[in-house]
């Protein structure tokens, strides 16, 4: 894990983010779990120390370059996946109020053990976005963060309702960010939200946006039709 543990403060250091050790070690032993239980489970792709700490951790936490996060603020990884970016964002910022939704229960199965070992709170919840957007978690959260889940229009219609009004979604994308945010023109009309900031590492982006009035009361839709109709 020396590898790991210096590329990330590396990095980190490089975009002006100091982390100190006890934050360094958390992210080892969490990298840790990821590689002990990928062994048997489809988790990650990324199994590389160094591409790991920048890819899995490091972008992550650049969230903290272009957007304050309140004190105790509320934020939901959707389709967090084996627990990104919303793991390490804990890790950086422990005050957050996380809660880590994957639609996969082995996933969300190994992110609780995981947690528990490591003393770590959060709400792991097994469950679709576009359900729990219309039932309980509907206009709960300060922030939805989302990496590697749906093109930015679905993705909207997935995690806008999840956000209270004035709220931020916060996507992680690639080098066609630009093209997605055209494409998306009419999602964030209709879903009320705008572009408020951007994050530019490399090729790809954060694309923060902020969701401006309440979500009309039909959204989400089902998501056979958020799929085959995206706004
Ligand atoms: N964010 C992680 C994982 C990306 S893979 C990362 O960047 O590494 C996409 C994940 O989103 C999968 O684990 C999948 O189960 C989950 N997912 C896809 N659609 C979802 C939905 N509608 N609700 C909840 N989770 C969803």
């Amino acid at each position: 894990m020396i590898l790991f543990k210096k590329t990330l403060a590396q990095k980190l250091e490089s975009i002006g983010l100091k982390l100190n050790e006890t934050v360094l070690d958390r992210c080892a032993a969490y990298y840790g779990h990821v590689l002990e239980a990928n062994k048997h489970q489809n988790l990650t792709r990324i199994t590389d120390e160094a591409q790991a700490a920048e890819q899995h951790f490091a972008d992550a936490m650049a969230l903290c370059r272009v957007i304050e996060l309140p004190i105790g603020c509320r934020i939901i990884d959707m389709g967090t996946g084996a627990g990104f970016p919303g793991v390490p964002l804990k890790f950086l910022r422990g005050d957050i109020d996380l809660t880590l939704l994957d639609a996969s229960g082995k996933k969300t199965e190994f992110i609780k053990n995981a947690l528990a070992d490591m003393n770590v709170q959060a709400h792991v919840i097994c469950g679709r976005a576009e359900e729990l957007g219309r039932q309980n978690l509907r206009e709960s959260f300060d922030m939805v963060v989302s990496r590697a889940v749906a093109s930015l229009p679905m993705l909207l219609e997935l995690g806008v309702p999840l956000l209270r009004t004035g709220g931020t979604l916060a996507a992680w994308k690639g080098e066609t960010f630009k093209q997605e945010l055209k494409e998306a023109a009419t999602a964030m009309q209709k879903l009320g939200c705008a572009e408020t900031g951007r994050y530019t590492a490399g090729l790809g982006a954060i694309l923060l946006i902020q969701k401006q009035k309440p979500t009309q009361e039909f959204y989400p839709r089902r998501f056979s039709k958020i799929k085959s109709s995206p706004l």
